[in-house]
């Protein structure tokens, strides 16, 4: 479009070479961007759809290029939108172009603004031609100082994202996985790693009877109905031949006659990894990344969807441990992995009235809903944002949850101050949480016995134990006397709870709170009190996905090249997620993203 004078040119060059100098952000990396065309003369007003409202503007033309524009009106978010209406605009009319990159973190305004100067320029006689010619240019905070193809990538390299990747890499793909920390895992490698499957290889190895309708029926019921039915179908159709895959072709190993009972599931169904954590889980993963040559971009981090103008995602902009500004493109799509934003404060806030800075987070710090933020700039729908999980049994000081706290599910009660119980063990998390903050101090007190202990995985987590010991957080004593004092608890009325739920576990009812499951008396010692709190630990909204895995825009229409898998994604647990779904959900929805996205 555009009549290009030396003149120009040279002063172009002194602007950017001047620009470099004081950091300004509204250069070209080439002049290969600057195309001819001859407009016509005149002033054209053009308007388009930006991220609030609609955005007005008024084209000048002067001797057929672009003279200057003027931004009649708009409702956009100042802090975001500054660059665009100042550099972005500054650019196209430098350089006479509008092919130039959004601006980072505000894609949505940056291509409304353009196509509301585009109709302008339309009116005046300019093609989709000449508007696209030349090579594309970017604001130099956007440049990409270095390009990767491939037909694939994800970002995160935690379970659902190592998951999709080795997925879509056994289906033929090119494929990378940019992830921001300097090593693997997110929240899955601190995690139990644990995971619920229907009729599993352990359930029949132990006799026990379930069903894919049963564990549909908890898992809704679970989330007080209102997570997306066929979502949670897909999960309890898939997870047992998933679970075997990763057995058999990713080589996990778990234990064969031990599963976790999760509260709010009617029978036991958890697979246990060996070792009782995540670990087992990733480093398997890993390995299977290594040996499929997947190449893994550690400590880079992901900044920015990349669109082109047909809306379709075609990479993504991300930096590198050394701060270059990396575009990872890919020719299929991005699957995103992020994880959720539990350990954002201000994201949880920002959605939950309730929880606020007196809770910590059993998350990493890494859990901070990136994928989730960059999918909304270009328009993608989220679902149940509000539904944020509370772990009842955690550490005081640190917020991490404990897995010595575990024993609860093999027999532990919980009590007070007071040394009464006050709620069902095996309780929905949510319920335990609050009803732990209804205690006095805000805290409660597992208790259990030797009995309890030899019946419970707590021997695989005596470096937990050893740590709480030294925190002064948990109490191993001959007698109930000397356990309930060290935490001030009332003995005698300690000892009264004791009996009555001994008489309870003789019965074969828990009359008080009808606990479910198997019940084990309190009598032999060592005794054994660790001090609880709840704290934040899964965010069970995200980014709306299809049954293929696809990202929902907020029109209820398919995101072109964008795919989500695991914590970043919402729907599949409603209002709380039961333990050991989230693992049964990134195996899941980890394997159907890198399968449907190379279709
Ligand atoms: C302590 C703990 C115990 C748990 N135990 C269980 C259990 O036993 N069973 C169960 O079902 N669930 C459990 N959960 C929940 C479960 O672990 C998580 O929901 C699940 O692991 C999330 O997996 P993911 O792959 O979606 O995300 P993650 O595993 O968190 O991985 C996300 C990855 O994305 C990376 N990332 C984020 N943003 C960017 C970015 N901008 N650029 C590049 N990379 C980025 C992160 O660094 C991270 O590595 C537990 C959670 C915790 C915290």
């Amino acid at each position: 479009m555009f009549k290009m004078k030396s003149s120009i040119c040279f002063l172009l060059m002194l602007l950017l070479i001047l620009s470099t100098i004081v950091g300004c952000s509204s250069e070209t990396t080439s002049e290969e961007g600057i195309v001819e065309a001859n407009l016509e003369d005149g002033t054209y007003k053009g308007s388009a759809q930006g991220h609030n409202a609609e955005i007005d503007v008024e084209v000048s033309i002067v001797d057929g290029k672009i003279e200057s524009i003027n931004i009649l009106s708009h409702e956009e978010t100042s802090v975001l939108s500054d660059p665009v209406f100042n550099d972005l605009k500054n650019m196209m009319e430098e350089h006479n172009s509008i092919n130039i990159d959004t601006v980072s973190g505000a894609t949505i305004s940056s291509m409304g603004f353009r196509n509301a100067v585009k109709e302008a320029l339309e009116k005046a006689g300019a093609t989709d031609e000449i508007l696209n010619a030349g090579k594309k240019l970017s604001l130099v905070y956007g440049v990409a100082e270095e390009e990767k193809h491939y037909d694939v990538v994800v970002v995160g390299a935690g379970g659902a994202g190592l998951i999709a990747a080795i997925e879509a890499k056994s289906q033929g793909a090119d494929v990378a996985i940019i992830e921001k920390n300097p090593f693997t895992g997110g929240n899955t490698l601190v995690s139990g790693g644990e995971f619920n499957a229907p009729n599993s290889w352990v359930q029949e190895m132990m006799d026990i009877e379930d069903s894919v309708e049963q564990y549909l029926e908890d898992t809704l019921k679970g989330g007080d109905y209102e997570a997306d039915e066929a979502l949670v179908r897909i999960m309890a159709e898939n997870i047992t031949e998933d679970g075997e895959w990763l057995r058999d072709f990713v080589g996990v190993e778990f234990i064969e006659d031990y599963l976790m009972h999760f509260g709010g599931h009617e029978v036991p169904r958890a697979i246990y990894p060996i070792g009782g954590s995540g670990i087992e889980l990733i480093q398997k993963l890993q390995k299977k990344v290594h040996e499929l040559d997947i190449p893994l971009y550690l400590e880079t981090e992901a900044k920015e969807i990349i669109i082109d103008e047909n809306n379709r995602v075609i990479g993504i902009k991300a930096e590198n441990p050394e701060g270059k500004n990396i575009h990872y493109y890919a020719e299929n799509g991005v699957i995103l992995a992020t994880g959720g934003f539990g350990s954002n404060m201000e994201m949880v806030k920002e959605y939950n009235s309730i929880i606020d800075e007196r809770y910590k987070s059993t998350n990493q710090n890494s859990s901070t809903g990136d994928g989730i933020i960059m999918a909304q700039e270009i328009g993608a729908d989220v679902t149940g944002m509000e539904y944020v999980q509370t772990y009842p049994t955690c550490n005081p000081n640190t917020g991490h949850l404990s897995y010595v706290a575990d024993t609860r599910f093999d027999g532990a009660i919980l009590i007070n101050q007071e040394g009464e119980r006050f709620v069902e063990e095996l309780d929905r998390r949510d319920v335990i949480s609050q009803a732990i903050l209804a205690q006095t101090g805000s805290n409660g007190y597992l208790m259990w016995d030797n009995t309890i202990k030899e019946n419970s995985n707590m021997d695989s987590y005596l470096t937990e134990f050893k740590n709480l010991e030294k925190q002064g957080l948990i109490i191993k004593a001959d007698t109930i006397e000397e356990a309930a004092q060290y935490f001030d608890i009332e003995v005698e009325r300690l000892k009264e709870t004791i009996n009555r739920y001994n008489e309870f576990v003789k019965q074969g009812k828990d009359e008080d709170f009808q606990r479910r499951g198997s019940l084990t008396e309190l009598e032999e010692g060592p005794y054994y009190i660790q001090r609880v709190v709840p704290a934040i630990h899964h965010t069970m909204g995200g980014l709306k996905i299809n049954e293929n895995a696809q990202v929902i825009s907020t029109e209820g229409e398919v995101i072109k090249g964008l795919y989500a898998a695991g914590e970043v994604t919402g729907g599949i647990h409603g209002k709380n997620r039961l333990g050991g779904n989230a693992i049964s959900d990134l195996i899941v929805f980890g394997r159907i993203a890198g399968k449907s996205i190379i279709k």
